[in-house]
C-alpha cells in the first residue's frame, strides 16, 4: 500500500477533518488509518441520539456499543481517595463523535486568547472564528423555516442569534434539540427565579446564562465526523481508508519520519508516507510518540526505546473537565423514565422517532444548559450545568427504571495538571494516565459552590410539581466536609482529555503552533485535542473540529 503523501493516524473528528481537506487537492494521496470499524454513521446505535446511553451502560452491551468504545482507566488518584476513574473513548471512523453527548459549545473567547497569549500566534478567538464558521451549518439561521419554528422564550430563536458568529454552510449541522421535555422549561423558569439570566445562544457574544443546548444533530439524528467529513468524499480516488488497523509506532530514518508500523490481528506491516499526522486522541497520540522514541529521554531509556528526540513535554499537561451529578426522584412522570404508567408514551416515542425523527429517541436528555460564575468578583463562567430530563446517572449507577432527573455540575477549569506515561514498550499496553485532581493548585471550592447554586435552582417553585427528593447525595450532605467527601467519592471527568502534545515554543511544548510539526524531527505532526495548550471552557469537540480545520490550512500552506 502507498506510498502516500500523508498518513493520518486515527479517524476521530480531527483525523476526519484532515482527510477531507487534504484530499481536496486531487494530486495529494492520503491514507486515513483507524483502529476501529468503518462506515458507522448509518448504524442505528450511532444515528439515534438517545442510544449514547447504551455506550456507557455495561448492561446494554448486547446492543453493540462495545465495538465503538475503548475503555481506559486512570491510575488510583491520590486526591480521590485512591479511586481509579473510568475513561471511555470512541473507536471507529468518527472517533468519539460516534458516542459522545453531541453538545456543541465552542468555549470562551478568553480560552483561545489565552492560547495566543501563551505564544501561539494565530490561535486567538478572532483568528479561529472563521474556522468555527467554516465547519458549522447552524440550522436556526441556515434553514429559514426551522429558524422560524424554533422558539426561545416567546420569540423565534433565529431572531436572537448573531449571524456574524455562526456558519451556515459547513459540514457539521448544529441544531437545537428537536423535542424538548417540558421539564426543561421548568428548569429555565427556576434558574431565572434563582437570579440567573437566560441566554439564547451559548456560542453567541457571551456564554453566561441559562438556556438550552445546541447539538451536532440533523433531522433528529446524530451527526458524526464520519458523516460530516468522510462520507461526502469517500469516492475520492486519492483517499484510502484503512479500518480495524492499529498503528503501533512511527518509523524513522534518523530524525525523519518515513512511515508507520501497523498491526491487524496477527498481520503486521509498514506504510510509507512523506508525512505522518497523529490524530489518535489525547491518550494515544502521546503514547505513539513515546513508543516511537520521542519523549523524556530518561523514561524512554527505562523501557529500552531508542531515542529519536528528547522532548520532555510529551504526555505532560493532561487536562480535563470535572463533573459531579445530583440525582432527583420525580413525583410526576414528566421526566423520561421507564414505568408502567409511561409505557404507552414510551411506545409512542419509538414510533415518533421512526416516523418523524422526534421525541425521546431524538434527545440525549441533556436539554438544559448553563454557564455561571461561582466567583462574585469575576463573571467569567467557571461552572457549566447540564440539566438532564431523565435519570441515567452513570456516576451512581442507580439504574434506568422509574422517573427522575439529574443536574450535572462541571468545573470548567479545574487547574489540575496530569500526565500520560508509558507503562511498557508494548503498544498493546494502555498508557498510564494520572489526572492529579484536587492536588496542588486545584481546590474543591468551585465544585462545592457549584453544587450549592445548582441546589438553589432546584429548590425554586417551578420544580414543586415534579421534585420528590434529592436522592444522591441527599439533603443531609450539606456541610463543606460532607460535600467534599461526596465529590471525592463520585466525581468523574466529562471525557474531555486535552493538552498532552501541547503546541508552543517553550521547553515543554511538543508541536510548533505555526505548522503543528513535532519539535526536533521532520515529517511528523500532531493534530487532535492533545495540542490544546489549555482546556477550553466547554465540551471539546467544537474546538477540536476548529483546530483541525485550521491545521489543514497550515499544512497545505507549509508544503
Ligand atoms: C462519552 C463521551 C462523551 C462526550 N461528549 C461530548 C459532548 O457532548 N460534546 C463535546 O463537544 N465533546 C464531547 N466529548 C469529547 C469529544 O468527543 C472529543 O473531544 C473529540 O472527539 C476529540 O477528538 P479527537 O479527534 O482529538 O480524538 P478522538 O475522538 O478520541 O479520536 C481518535 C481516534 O483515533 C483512533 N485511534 C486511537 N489509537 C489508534 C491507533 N493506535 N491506530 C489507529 N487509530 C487509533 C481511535 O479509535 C479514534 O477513532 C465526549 C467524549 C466521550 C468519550
Amino acid at each position: 500500500m502507498g506510498p502516500f503523501d500523508y498518513v493520518i493516524v486515527g479517524a476521530g473528528p480531527a483525523g476526519c477533518v484532515l482527510a477531507n481537506r487534504l484530499t481536496e487537492d486531487p494530486a495529494v494521496r492520503v491514507a486515513l488509518i483507524e483502529a476501529g470499524p468503518d462506515r458507522n454513521a448509518r448504524k442505528a446505535i450511532v444515528r439515534i441520539p438517545l442510544a449514547m446511553v447504551t455506550f456507557m451502560a455495561p448492561a446494554l452491551a448486547f446492543l453493540g456499543g462495545p465495538k465503538f468504545m475503548t475503555w481506559f482507566a486512570s491510575e488510583p488518584e491520590p486526591g480521590l481517595q485512591g479511586r481509579s476513574m473510568p475513561l471511555p473513548r470512541g473507536r471507529g471512523t468518527g472517533g468519539c463523535s460516534n458516542v459522545n453527548g453531541q453538545v456543541f459549545i465552542r468555549g470562551q473567547r478568553e480560552d483561545f486568547d489565552g492560547w495566543r497569549d501563551l505564544g501561539n500566534a494565530g490561535w486567538g478567538f478572532d483568528d479561529l472564528l472563521p474556522y468555527f464558521r467554516k465547519l458549522e451549518r447552524f440550522e436556526p439561521i441556515a434553514d429559514a423555516r426551522a429558524g422560524r419554528r424554533v422558539k426561545f422564550g416567546k420569540r423565534p430563536l433565529a431572531e436572537q442569534i448573531d449571524p456574524t458568529l455562526h456558519g451556515t454552510d459547513g459540514p457539521v449541522n448544529i441544531a437545537p434539540m428537536r423535542s424538548v421535555n417540558k421539564l426543561a422549561y421548568a428548569y429555565l423558569d427556576a434558574a431565572q427565579l434563582a437570579g440567573y439570566e437566560l441566554n439564547p445562544d451559548f456560542n453567541g457574544p457571551r456564554q453566561n446564562g441559562i438556556g438550552l443546548y445546541n447539538f451536532t444533530q440533523k433531522n433528529g439524528e446524530r451527526v458524526t465526523a464520519e458523516g460530516a467529513y468522510i462520507d461526502p468524499v469517500r469516492h475520492r480516488p486519492n483517499l484510502t481508508i484503512v479500518a480495524d488497523t492499529e498503528i503501533t509506532k512511527v518509523v524513522f530514518d534518523g530524525t525523519t519520519a518515513t512511515g508507520v508500523a501497523w498491526k491487524r490481528g496477527a498481520e503486521t506491516g509498514v506504510i510509507a508516507a512523506r508525512e505522518i499526522i497523529l490524530s489518535a486522541g489525547a491518550f494515544v497520540s502521546p503514547q505513539l510518540l513515546m513508543l516511537s522514541g520521542i519523549g523524556k529521554a530518561r523514561e524512554l531509556a527505562r523501557y529500552g526505546i531508542a531515542l529519536v528526540q528528547d522532548l520532555p513535554g510529551v504526555g505532560e499537561n493532561l487536562q480535563d473537565h470535572l463533573d459531579i451529578t445530583l440525582e432527583y426522584r420525580a413525583k410526576s412522570i414528566t421526566p423520561y423514565g421507564i414505568s408502567w404508567k409511561a409505557l404507552p408514551r414510551n411506545v409512542l416515542h419509538m414510533l415518533d422517532w421512526l416516523f418523524r425523527k422526534r421525541g425521546l429517541l431524538a434527545s440525549t436528555t441533556a436539554d438544559g444548559g448553563g454557564f455561571v460564575s461561582t466567583d462574585p468578583n469575576n463573571d467569567r463562567p467557571d461552572v457549566q450545568l447540564f440539566f438532564c430530563t431523565g435519570r441515567a446517572n452513570t456516576q451512581a449507577a442507580s439504574g434506568f427504571t422509574g422517573h427522575g432527573f439529574l443536574m450535572h455540575i462541571c468545573q470548567l477549569r479545574p487547574g489540575s495538571i496530569g500526565r500520560v506515561a508509558l507503562r511498557s514498550a508494548d503498544p498493546a499496553d494502555q498508557p498510564s494516565i494520572l489526572y492529579n485532581f484536587f492536588r496542588g493548585e486545584s481546590s474543591m471550592d468551585v465544585m462545592r459552590a457549584g453544587i450549592r447554586l445548582a441546589r438553589k435552582i432546584m429548590a425554586q417553585k417551578p420544580f414543586t410539581p415534579h421534585l420528590d427528593a434529592e436522592i444522591d447525595p441527599g439533603p443531609d450532605v450539606e456541610s463543606d466536609g460532607a460535600i467534599d467527601a461526596f465529590i471525592r467519592e463520585r466525581v468523574g471527568t466529562l471525557f474531555h482529555p486535552v493538552g498532552t502534545c501541547a503546541m508552543g515554543s517553550g521547553p515543554e511544548a511538543v508541536v510548533d503552533p505555526q505548522t503543528l510539526r513535532v519539535h526536533g524531527v521532520s515529517g511528523l505532526r500532531v493534530v487532535d485535542a492533545s495540542i490544546m495548550p489549555t482546556i477550553v471552557s466547554a465540551n471539546t469537540v467544537a474546538a477540536t473540529y476548529c483546530l483541525a480545520e485550521k491545521a489543514a490550512d497550515l499544512i497545505k500552506r507549509d508544503n
